[in-house]
């Protein structure tokens, strides 16, 4: 196995490796913002570009041998150009949160405001969270849904942006199952002349399908994270106009990152490649149909959730009323091999270690082959686990069903120690 060779000898770490790998591949893994790598991927991430130092880009490099970073990142950007349509791309960001930071050290000053959506009702924490960096370097104000319908309130939005007047606002979020319509967005940000970010971490890979429409055309920014729906390696991406070009490439670099990791760029090539195949949309729609199945199921026997359903890749149960909190929820899961995780939903008063949702996701089943009769099974357990959550040895009576019936699904095959 590609990650283990070289390691005979280093006999602790070859465990923890491998029995990740065998956690992988056992457990019904469930996190939205989670997805299995494609091989070619994991290789590519694990090449000598480890090695190079390559600080600049392409043509205006700081360090000496960099012909072949050149063109691999220049492949990259040509591949992330051609499947979302944007005129420039810097493909170096190490991770969603640091793109956000590039993408607003690019248009912002320390103090001035963003509106960002409220973390409760699924905006993410640096979009202007207190505890995050961007809570605390910016004067933050949110946005969030409606409380009747929990879709996204752009009534209100257009309020607050005529009255706060935010230098920009960030549209996008980490558990909001509903499309977003980045019209409304840029109507507020005309407004109030701000600047649009556009956050698709979470439904890049749905937007690269054609699934989700395109914020390319409405925002002055958009970021990105590349390992969620977008199934590449762990990082970041931003997408801008030509105009805004210069700003993120310096914020990027030197702004806040040394060196690329041109090794994970060379990961971030890969996945764009396959981005690019046929079979890539296939995959995003089998995902959200895969969503839509998990919804219906649990809505029919009682599950409420939060906007009713999905348009996406990922649902949020509300938890309210069952007799159990989202922490609850998610340590039953774990005891029955079933990986999720807790998560506020819309104007809940419960703390946040304790919230009273769980969120569920189909990209990374869909990976392994799940189908929708696939997801009815994957229903019933999770139904199964919920009903016995202070049931221990039930539980555990899951665990070993869920595992025969994920072990059906190969998961890097040719990979063992
Ligand atoms: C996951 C996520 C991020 C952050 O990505 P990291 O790579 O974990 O830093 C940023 N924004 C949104 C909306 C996300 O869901």
């Amino acid at each position: 196995m590609v990650t283990l060779k070289g390691l005979e000898l280093d006999q602790r770490l070859s465990q923890i490796l491998h029995r990740e790998l065998e956690r992988q591949r056992r457990k019904l893994e469930m996190i939205a913002s989670e997805n299995f790598a494609s091989e070619a991927v994991l290789a590519a991430g694990a090449s000598v570009f480890t090695n190079k130092y390559a600080e600049g880009y392409p043509e205006r490099r700081y360090y000496g041998g960099c012909e072949y970073a050149d063109e691999l990142e220049v492949l990259t950007h040509q591949r992330v150009k051609k499947i979302f349509g944007c005129e420039y791309v810097n493909v170096q960001p190490h991770s969603g949160s640091s793109a956000n930071m590039a993408a607003y050290f690019a248009v912002l000053k320390p103090g001035d405001s963003i509106l960002g959506m409220d973390l409760s009702h699924g905006g993410h924490l640096t979009h202007g969270a207190a505890v995050s960096f961007s809570g605390r370097l910016f004067s933050c104000h949110s946005y969030g849904v409606s409380k009747e319908t929990e879709l996204i309130d752009y009534d209100r939005l257009i309020e607050l942006a005529t009255t706060i007047k935010p230098k920009v606002i960030v549209a996008g979020a980490s558990s909001y199952p509903r499309i977003i319509d980045f019209q409304k967005f840029r109507e507020a940000a005309d407004l109030c002349g701000a600047v649009l970010i556009v956050d698709m971490a979470h439904f890049a890979g749905l937007v690269a399908a054609g699934i989700h429409p395109s914020p390319v055309p409405y925002a002055e920014i958009v970021t990105s994270t590349t390992h969620k729906t977008l199934r590449g390696p762990r990082g970041g991406l931003i997408l801008c106009r030509l105009s805004q070009a210069k700003a993120i490439d310096e914020q990027v670099f030197p702004g806040l990152q040394g060196g690329p990791l041109m090794h994970i760029v060379a990961a971030k090539c890969a996945a764009m490649g396959e981005a690019l195949q046929p079979d890539f949309i296939d995959y995003q729609h089998q995902t959200v149909k895969n969503a839509q199945r998990l919804a219906a199921r649990l809505s029919s026997v009682g599950y409420r959730l939060v906007s009713g359903g999905t348009d996406t890749h990922l649902i949020l149960v509300d938890l309210r009323g069952s007799g159990l909190n989202g922490q609850q929820a998610q340590t039953a899961l774990d005891l029955a091999g079933i990986t999720a995780n807790k998560n506020m939903v819309p104007f809940e008063k419960e703390s946040f270690k304790a919230p009273s949702g769980l969120r569920l996701g189909t990209a990374a089943l869909t990976t392994r082959g799940f189908k929708e009769s696939d997801i009815d099974q994957v229903s019933r357990f999770i139904i199964d686990a919920l009903d016995h959550h202070d049931d221990e040895s039930k539980l555990k009576k899951i665990a070993q069903k869920v595992e025969d019936f994920t072990i059906n699904f190969p998961l890097y095959p040719g990979m063992d120690s």
